[in-house]
């Protein structure tokens, strides 16, 4: 049985009350390894070091280029280890290996790009009168909180840190609970860089516990939050006692609008790629789709086509589509299914599959629903598995009217060669990002990511996630 301790001012530790929780291979639900049971004294041990960490005269020294060095290192350190991650991220969160391996590389790429960022986090001058010379200085913010969700943990865990440390933050991470084994790998490899005690500090833990004291904890100064829009409420909430400001990033229902005018062969495979990604537990899952009535029924036959070659199965294997997380999960998607079999039509899957020798997991084919209302909770409601509903549209209008018909607003793609149109549509949509002819972009570790409406508030990557991590002070010199 793997034993995950926490890691809290540079020491290994066990949870105060000395209870452990239990982590499943979503493959088959066996238990493999356990995590400490955080409580409210271990997250305000973890803030307390985190909070000296950042008052310590030897962090402050820190240059901004030497904070490079360490998240370089970190990059580095990942690289080394990418297989082992790799299958790590397989067994925790069940997604085929190939797609480990890229979170892999997106994690290393988010140390690396936010390693050559450290030293050049600048302010500004503002003209104001003569005599005066004013300008803003960009300080990081102090104790960052990070909330990190099961379906991605690497790339999550990965991204506000290395935006955190770059700006010269200390920051304290609360893996998710299902999934904790990548983050207590990078905790390993921060130990190795020997860097002063508090610097990063992991809890672990339930969410309602540990999560919930990190969140209200007074003494932080952020909270980066991945998750659901429901917890996301809840830790709006604990923050707003502190005024402690919040970075949320929620859910989706994301689109892909398909115009008659596409390249078809592409735009089939953009949509299939988008909504089957780690068994469609993806925030950005392209679950809806949108076709031009034109084309509907040849195109959404190339989807159905694509859909009955995927294979189901074991992530290690590096199948099409693994497992979903569990139990819970596995009976929510199902759920939508059955409500949406006897509202709309069943185009292709909607059953559990029997894996072979891994009986205990829950796998779900690939399903393309049809003729529901897009009223419907099956095409409002984030979904979280491999399950993608259909539309179709006769004028642009009604496209970008269905398009921002959800209380989500985080991806959209749009597939179409006029380019007139396609600038139109980005002009119109509601969602932090739209994708033109791609969905995703290679993983865009350089773009601002982040939602409208009920997909959140606030950017994590790119330039643009250092403002969660800085503050602006401003400063105005009278001279003589
Ligand atoms: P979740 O909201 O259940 O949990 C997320 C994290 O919050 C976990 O670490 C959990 O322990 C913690 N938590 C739970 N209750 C808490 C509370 N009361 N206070 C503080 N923390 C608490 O979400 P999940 O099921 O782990 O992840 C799936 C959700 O995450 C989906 O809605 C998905 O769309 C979203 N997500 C968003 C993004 C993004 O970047 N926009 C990325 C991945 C996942």
């Amino acid at each position: 049985m793997k034993e995950m301790l926490m890691y809290i001012n540079n020491e290994w530790k066990e949870a105060s009350n000395k209870e452990f929780i239990n982590v499943k291979d979503p493959a088959d639900q066996s238990v493999y390894g356990k995590i400490p049971r955080a409580g409210k004294e271990d997250v305000n041990q973890a803030v307390n070091a985190a909070r000296r960490a950042f008052e310590n005269p030897e962090w402050k020294k820190f240059k901004p280029h030497e904070r490079g060095y360490i998240l370089n290192k970190m990059a580095e350190r990942i690289r080394r280890d990418k297989e082992t991650l790799a299958q790590l991220e397989t067994q925790d969160v069940g997604k085929p290996l190939s797609q480990s391996m890229a979170d892999v590389e997106a994690a290393a790429r988010y140390f690396e790009f936010y390693g050559g960022v450290a030293d050049k986090i600048m302010g500004e001058t503002i003209p104001v009168e003569d005599g005066i010379l004013d300008f803003t200085v960009r300080e990081p913010v102090g104790v960052t909180a990070h909330i990190v969700p099961w379906n991605y943990p690497i790339q999550i865990v990965s991204r506000s840190v290395a935006a955190a440390i770059a700006a010269g933050n200390t920051v304290v991470v609360k893996s998710a609970e299902d999934t904790p084994a990548t983050a207590h790998c990078l905790a390993q490899f921060f130990e190795e860089l020997n860097l002063i005690p508090g610097v990063f500090n992991l809890v672990t833990g339930y969410g309602k516990e540990a999560g919930a004291y990190l969140s209200g904890h007074p003494d932080i100064n952020h909270v980066t939050f991945t998750g659901s829009v429901p917890t996301g409420i809840a830790v709006m909430k604990a923050a707003a006692e502190n005024i402690v400001p919040v970075t949320l990033e929620l859910g989706g229902k994301s689109p892909n609008i398909v115009f008659a005018d596409c390249d078809q062969d592409a735009a089939m495979q953009g949509v299939v790629k988008s909504i089957i990604q780690n068994a469609g537990q993806t925030c950005s899952a392209g679950s809806r789709l949108l076709i031009e009535r034109p084309i509907k029924d040849k195109f959404l036959e190339k989807v159905k086509d694509a859909f009955e070659k995927l294979l189901v199965g074991p992530g290690i294997e590096d199948t099409d589509i693994g497992p979903i997380l569990s139990q819970s999960q596995f009976e929510k998607v199902m759920n939508y299914i059955e409500q949406a079999k006897t509202d709309g039509k069943m185009v292709a899957g909607g059953h559990r599959v029997e894996v072979n020798g891994n009986e205990g997991g829950f796998y779900i084919q690939p399903t393309i629903i049809d003729a529901l209302d897009h009223s419907h909770p099956a095409a409002q409601e984030e979904i979280f598995g491999p399950v993608l509903t259909v539309f179709s549209f006769d004028q642009e209008e009604e496209a970008v009217r269905l398009a921002n018909d959800t209380e989500y607003g985080l991806v959209t793609g749009v597939w179409s060669e006029n380019i007139n149109k396609a600038h139109r549509l980005a002009d119109c949509i509601k969602s932090g990002q739209v994708f033109i002819n791609n969905f995703g972009a290679g993983g865009g570790i350089q773009m601002p990511f982040g939602g409208f409406k009920k997909s959140g508030f606030g950017r994590e990557k790119g330039l643009e996630a250092l403002k969660n991590y800085t503050t602006v002070k401003n400063v105005a010199i009278k001279y003589k």
